[in-house]
Protein backbone atom coordinates (compact mmCIF):
# COMPACT_ATOMS: atom_id res chain seq x y z
CA UNK A 1 0.00 0.00 0.00
CA UNK A 2 1.40 3.90 -1.33
CA UNK A 3 2.03 5.04 1.99
CA UNK A 4 1.82 8.49 0.31
CA UNK A 5 -0.34 11.27 1.40
CA UNK A 6 -2.88 12.14 -0.83
CA UNK A 7 -5.33 14.56 1.25
CA UNK A 8 -6.81 17.85 -0.15
CA UNK A 9 -7.99 20.84 0.74
CA UNK A 10 -11.62 22.05 -0.45
CA UNK A 11 -10.82 25.92 -1.73
CA UNK A 12 -13.43 28.76 -2.03
CA UNK A 13 -14.46 27.71 -4.80
CA UNK A 14 -14.87 23.95 -4.17
CA UNK A 15 -11.85 22.84 -6.10
CA UNK A 16 -10.04 20.60 -4.26
CA UNK A 17 -6.04 21.06 -4.15
CA UNK A 18 -3.50 18.55 -2.80
CA UNK A 19 -2.44 19.52 0.68
CA UNK A 20 0.79 17.74 -0.15
CA UNK A 21 2.91 18.87 -3.10
CA UNK A 22 6.46 18.76 -5.18
CA UNK A 23 8.20 22.06 -5.08
CA UNK A 24 10.97 22.52 -7.89
CA UNK A 25 12.65 25.68 -7.27
CA UNK A 26 16.65 25.19 -8.04
CA UNK A 27 15.90 22.28 -10.10
CA UNK A 28 18.42 23.44 -13.19
CA UNK A 29 19.77 20.08 -14.45
CA UNK A 30 17.48 19.50 -17.13
CA UNK A 31 17.49 15.75 -16.93
CA UNK A 32 17.88 15.55 -12.99
CA UNK A 33 14.41 17.72 -12.66
CA UNK A 34 12.47 15.52 -15.22
CA UNK A 35 13.54 12.69 -13.59
CA UNK A 36 12.74 14.01 -10.11
CA UNK A 37 9.62 14.93 -10.75
CA UNK A 38 8.65 11.63 -12.93
CA UNK A 39 9.61 10.38 -9.95
CA UNK A 40 7.89 12.23 -7.53
CA UNK A 41 4.75 11.38 -9.86
CA UNK A 42 5.30 7.75 -9.83
CA UNK A 43 5.37 7.72 -5.77
CA UNK A 44 2.15 9.21 -5.74
CA UNK A 45 2.72 12.73 -5.81
CA UNK A 46 -0.01 14.86 -7.73
CA UNK A 47 1.41 18.13 -7.15
CA UNK A 48 3.63 20.17 -8.61
CA UNK A 49 4.75 23.79 -7.99
CA UNK A 50 6.75 25.61 -10.75
CA UNK A 51 7.22 28.92 -11.83
CA UNK A 52 8.42 31.20 -14.68
CA UNK A 53 11.73 32.39 -13.10
CA UNK A 54 12.21 28.62 -12.05
CA UNK A 55 13.22 27.87 -16.09
CA UNK A 56 12.15 24.69 -15.47
CA UNK A 57 8.65 24.70 -17.11
CA UNK A 58 9.42 23.03 -20.29
CA UNK A 59 11.07 20.07 -17.97
CA UNK A 60 7.86 19.95 -15.51
CA UNK A 61 5.32 19.64 -18.70
CA UNK A 62 7.89 16.67 -20.11
CA UNK A 63 7.59 14.85 -16.39
CA UNK A 64 3.97 14.79 -16.70
CA UNK A 65 3.67 13.60 -20.22
CA UNK A 66 6.26 10.97 -19.34
CA UNK A 67 4.35 10.10 -16.11
CA UNK A 68 1.56 8.91 -18.20
CA UNK A 69 -1.43 10.45 -15.20
CA UNK A 70 -4.11 11.71 -16.65
CA UNK A 71 -4.19 15.66 -16.87
CA UNK A 72 -7.64 16.32 -14.26
CA UNK A 73 -5.54 14.14 -11.66
CA UNK A 74 -2.44 16.33 -11.45
CA UNK A 75 -2.60 19.96 -9.91
CA UNK A 76 0.12 22.39 -11.75
CA UNK A 77 0.85 25.59 -10.58
CA UNK A 78 2.78 28.45 -11.74
CA UNK A 79 3.79 31.99 -11.36
CA UNK A 80 3.93 35.19 -13.44
CA UNK A 81 8.12 36.43 -12.07
CA UNK A 82 8.35 40.31 -11.01
CA UNK A 83 9.55 41.63 -14.78
CA UNK A 84 6.43 40.78 -16.63
CA UNK A 85 3.79 41.93 -14.15
CA UNK A 86 1.23 44.26 -15.30
CA UNK A 87 -2.43 43.50 -16.71
CA UNK A 88 -0.90 42.73 -20.64
CA UNK A 89 2.39 41.04 -19.71
CA UNK A 90 0.64 38.88 -17.22
CA UNK A 91 -1.31 37.76 -19.47
CA UNK A 92 1.25 37.04 -22.27
CA UNK A 93 3.19 35.71 -19.31
CA UNK A 94 0.98 32.99 -19.04
CA UNK A 95 0.73 32.21 -22.39
CA UNK A 96 4.29 31.90 -22.67
CA UNK A 97 4.40 28.98 -19.06
CA UNK A 98 1.49 27.34 -20.68
CA UNK A 99 3.05 26.72 -24.06
CA UNK A 100 6.93 25.63 -22.08
CA UNK A 101 4.70 23.56 -19.97
CA UNK A 102 2.78 22.04 -22.60
CA UNK A 103 -1.02 22.39 -20.80
CA UNK A 104 -3.96 23.94 -22.30
CA UNK A 105 -5.14 24.97 -18.90
CA UNK A 106 -3.15 25.89 -14.99
CA UNK A 107 -4.54 24.66 -11.35
CA UNK A 108 -3.46 27.60 -10.54
CA UNK A 109 -1.35 30.57 -11.35
CA UNK A 110 -0.07 33.26 -9.00
CA UNK A 111 1.60 36.61 -8.66
CA UNK A 112 5.15 35.68 -7.61
CA UNK A 113 5.70 39.03 -5.45
CA UNK A 114 3.75 41.76 -5.07
CA UNK A 115 5.84 44.90 -7.09
CA UNK A 116 4.61 47.94 -5.84
CA UNK A 117 3.54 49.48 -9.13
CA UNK A 118 1.73 46.30 -10.94
CA UNK A 119 0.26 43.65 -8.47
CA UNK A 120 -3.32 45.05 -8.49
CA UNK A 121 -3.13 45.13 -12.31
CA UNK A 122 -1.07 41.34 -12.17
CA UNK A 123 -3.99 40.24 -10.16
CA UNK A 124 -6.89 41.67 -13.04
CA UNK A 125 -5.16 39.56 -15.12
CA UNK A 126 -5.20 36.29 -13.35
CA UNK A 127 -9.18 37.29 -12.76
CA UNK A 128 -9.74 37.51 -16.45
CA UNK A 129 -7.50 33.74 -17.03
CA UNK A 130 -9.68 32.55 -14.14
CA UNK A 131 -12.91 33.62 -15.85
CA UNK A 132 -11.69 31.93 -19.25
CA UNK A 133 -10.98 29.13 -17.42
CA UNK A 134 -7.77 29.24 -18.25
CA UNK A 135 -6.83 28.82 -14.67
CA UNK A 136 -9.13 26.56 -12.60
CA UNK A 137 -7.81 28.90 -9.01
CA UNK A 138 -6.70 32.45 -8.58
CA UNK A 139 -3.85 32.94 -6.53
CA UNK A 140 -1.01 35.12 -5.33
CA UNK A 141 2.02 34.74 -3.54
CA UNK A 142 4.48 36.73 -1.28
CA UNK A 143 1.47 39.04 -0.32
CA UNK A 144 1.71 40.61 3.42
CA UNK A 145 -2.45 41.54 4.42
CA UNK A 146 -2.01 44.76 3.42
CA UNK A 147 -0.97 43.52 -0.19
CA UNK A 148 -4.11 41.59 0.10
CA UNK A 149 -6.61 44.40 1.20
CA UNK A 150 -5.35 46.68 -1.59
CA UNK A 151 -6.40 43.86 -3.97
CA UNK A 152 -9.94 43.42 -2.31
CA UNK A 153 -10.79 46.97 -3.49
CA UNK A 154 -11.13 46.03 -7.13
CA UNK A 155 -11.13 42.17 -7.06
CA UNK A 156 -14.61 40.65 -8.03
CA UNK A 157 -12.80 36.99 -7.09
CA UNK A 158 -10.95 37.37 -3.75
CA UNK A 159 -7.23 35.02 -4.45
CA UNK A 160 -8.05 31.73 -3.50
CA UNK A 161 -4.43 30.90 -2.26
CA UNK A 162 -1.76 32.84 -1.11
CA UNK A 163 1.99 31.09 -1.08
CA UNK A 164 3.96 32.33 1.56
CA UNK A 165 7.59 31.85 3.36
CA UNK A 166 6.14 29.80 6.39
CA UNK A 167 8.33 27.22 8.40
CA UNK A 168 8.77 26.99 12.07
CA UNK A 169 11.20 29.87 12.62
CA UNK A 170 8.42 32.17 10.52
CA UNK A 171 5.26 30.93 11.76
CA UNK A 172 3.21 33.91 10.05
CA UNK A 173 0.27 33.63 13.09
CA UNK A 174 -1.62 36.74 11.99
CA UNK A 175 -1.32 36.31 8.14
CA UNK A 176 -2.89 32.85 8.55
CA UNK A 177 -5.89 34.24 10.64
CA UNK A 178 -6.51 37.09 8.24
CA UNK A 179 -6.39 34.06 5.05
CA UNK A 180 -8.60 31.82 6.85
CA UNK A 181 -11.01 34.60 7.60
CA UNK A 182 -11.08 35.17 4.26
CA UNK A 183 -10.85 31.71 3.20
CA UNK A 184 -7.30 32.02 1.24
CA UNK A 185 -5.58 28.87 1.68
CA UNK A 186 -1.97 28.86 2.63
CA UNK A 187 0.76 27.09 0.98
CA UNK A 188 4.27 26.98 3.05
CA UNK A 189 7.23 27.45 1.01
CA UNK A 190 10.55 26.77 2.04
CA UNK A 191 8.41 24.50 4.50
CA UNK A 192 11.88 23.40 5.73
CA UNK A 193 13.38 26.22 6.11
CA UNK A 194 15.34 25.20 2.77
CA UNK A 195 17.08 22.40 5.11
CA UNK A 196 18.39 24.91 7.82
CA UNK A 197 16.09 22.50 10.66
CA UNK A 198 16.58 19.44 9.68
CA UNK A 199 19.01 19.00 12.09
CA UNK A 200 17.34 21.01 14.72
CA UNK A 201 17.52 18.71 18.61
CA UNK A 202 13.61 19.43 19.22
CA UNK A 203 12.53 18.34 15.96
CA UNK A 204 15.16 15.05 15.78
CA UNK A 205 13.89 14.43 19.41
CA UNK A 206 9.92 14.36 18.20
CA UNK A 207 10.75 12.41 15.54
CA UNK A 208 12.28 9.68 17.38
CA UNK A 209 8.93 9.20 19.61
CA UNK A 210 7.21 8.77 15.94
CA UNK A 211 9.77 7.23 14.37
CA UNK A 212 10.54 10.08 11.37
CA UNK A 213 13.04 12.52 10.61
CA UNK A 214 12.65 15.83 11.61
CA UNK A 215 11.73 16.74 7.96
CA UNK A 216 8.53 13.86 7.94
CA UNK A 217 7.57 16.18 11.68
CA UNK A 218 7.86 19.86 9.89
CA UNK A 219 5.82 18.38 6.86
CA UNK A 220 2.89 16.93 8.98
CA UNK A 221 3.16 19.99 11.10
CA UNK A 222 2.65 22.37 8.45
CA UNK A 223 -0.60 19.73 7.44
CA UNK A 224 -1.73 19.72 10.92
CA UNK A 225 -2.04 23.44 10.96
CA UNK A 226 -3.81 23.42 7.69
CA UNK A 227 -1.37 24.37 5.39
CA UNK A 228 -0.40 23.45 2.06
CA UNK A 229 3.08 22.17 2.06
CA UNK A 230 5.59 21.84 -1.05
CA UNK A 231 8.94 20.64 0.19
CA UNK A 232 11.37 20.26 -2.75
CA UNK A 233 13.77 17.49 -3.28
CA UNK A 234 15.73 16.41 -6.05
CA UNK A 235 17.05 13.30 -3.77
CA UNK A 236 14.91 10.40 -4.77
CA UNK A 237 14.80 8.96 -0.92
CA UNK A 238 13.93 12.18 0.56
CA UNK A 239 11.45 12.78 -2.03
CA UNK A 240 9.68 9.56 -1.16
CA UNK A 241 10.57 10.08 2.61
CA UNK A 242 9.16 13.69 2.40
CA UNK A 243 5.82 11.88 1.19
CA UNK A 244 5.58 9.60 3.95
CA UNK A 245 3.42 11.37 6.61
CA UNK A 246 0.46 10.24 6.96
CA UNK A 247 0.95 7.34 9.28
CA UNK A 248 1.28 9.91 12.17
CA UNK A 249 -0.14 12.38 14.32
CA UNK A 250 2.02 14.92 16.67
CA UNK A 251 0.17 15.72 19.72
CA UNK A 252 -0.87 19.17 20.33
CA UNK A 253 2.06 19.49 23.18
CA UNK A 254 4.29 18.36 20.34
CA UNK A 255 2.39 20.90 17.75
CA UNK A 256 3.13 23.98 20.44
CA UNK A 257 6.57 23.07 21.05
CA UNK A 258 7.61 23.26 17.46
CA UNK A 259 5.22 26.83 17.18
CA UNK A 260 7.56 28.11 19.72
CA UNK A 261 10.83 27.51 18.10
CA UNK A 262 9.26 30.60 16.04
CA UNK A 263 11.74 33.17 15.69
CA UNK A 264 9.97 35.37 12.89
CA UNK A 265 13.23 34.66 10.67
CA UNK A 266 13.36 34.88 7.15
CA UNK A 267 15.21 32.66 4.68
CA UNK A 268 14.29 34.88 2.00
CA UNK A 269 12.98 38.36 1.25
CA UNK A 270 10.88 40.57 2.55
CA UNK A 271 8.03 41.14 0.63
CA UNK A 272 7.73 45.08 1.48
CA UNK A 273 11.31 45.08 0.03
CA UNK A 274 10.33 44.09 -3.86
CA UNK A 275 10.23 46.47 -5.72
P1 LIG B 1 12.61 23.59 1.16
O1 LIG B 1 12.33 24.13 2.50
O2 LIG B 1 11.63 22.72 0.51
O3 LIG B 1 14.01 22.85 1.27
C1 LIG B 1 14.65 22.28 0.16
C2 LIG B 1 16.04 21.81 0.58
O4 LIG B 1 15.93 20.80 1.58
C3 LIG B 1 16.82 21.23 -0.56
O5 LIG B 1 18.18 21.60 -0.36
C4 LIG B 1 16.64 19.72 -0.40
O6 LIG B 1 17.78 19.04 -0.87
C5 LIG B 1 16.54 19.60 1.11
N1 LIG B 1 15.66 18.50 1.54
C6 LIG B 1 14.40 18.24 1.12
N2 LIG B 1 13.88 17.18 1.76
C7 LIG B 1 14.83 16.74 2.61
C8 LIG B 1 14.92 15.65 3.51
N3 LIG B 1 13.90 14.83 3.69
N4 LIG B 1 16.07 15.49 4.21
C9 LIG B 1 17.11 16.33 4.05
N5 LIG B 1 17.09 17.37 3.19
C10 LIG B 1 15.98 17.57 2.46
O7 LIG B 1 13.03 24.84 0.25
P2 LIG B 1 12.57 25.51 -1.12
O8 LIG B 1 13.11 26.87 -1.05
O9 LIG B 1 12.94 24.70 -2.30
O10 LIG B 1 10.98 25.59 -1.03
C11 LIG B 1 10.09 24.61 -1.52
C12 LIG B 1 9.33 25.12 -2.73
O11 LIG B 1 8.61 26.31 -2.41
C13 LIG B 1 10.21 25.56 -3.90
O12 LIG B 1 10.80 24.47 -4.59
C14 LIG B 1 9.25 26.37 -4.69
O13 LIG B 1 8.37 25.53 -5.42
C15 LIG B 1 8.50 27.10 -3.59
N6 LIG B 1 9.07 28.44 -3.35
C16 LIG B 1 8.30 29.52 -3.65
C17 LIG B 1 8.75 30.80 -3.46
C18 LIG B 1 7.88 31.94 -3.79
O14 LIG B 1 8.37 33.08 -3.79
N7 LIG B 1 6.62 31.75 -4.05
C19 LIG B 1 10.12 31.06 -2.96
C20 LIG B 1 10.84 29.87 -2.63
C21 LIG B 1 10.33 28.61 -2.81
P3 LIG B 1 17.85 18.16 -2.24
O15 LIG B 1 16.96 18.78 -3.27
O16 LIG B 1 19.31 18.24 -2.59
O17 LIG B 1 17.43 16.76 -1.87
Amino acid sequence: MSMHYTETKQLANGVHMPRFGLGVYKMTDSKQTVEAIRYALEQGYRAVDTAAIYENETETGEAIRASGISRNELFITSKVWNTDQGYDQTLRAFETSLKKLGLDYLDLYLTHWPVSETYVDTYRAIERLYEEKLIRVPGVSNHHIHHLEKISVTANIAPMVNQVELHPLLTQVPLREYCSEHEIAVTSWSPLAKGQLLDNPVLTEIGKHHEKTAAQVIIRWHLQNDLIVIPKSVTPERILENSQIGDFTLTAEEMKIIDELNRNERTGTDPDKIG
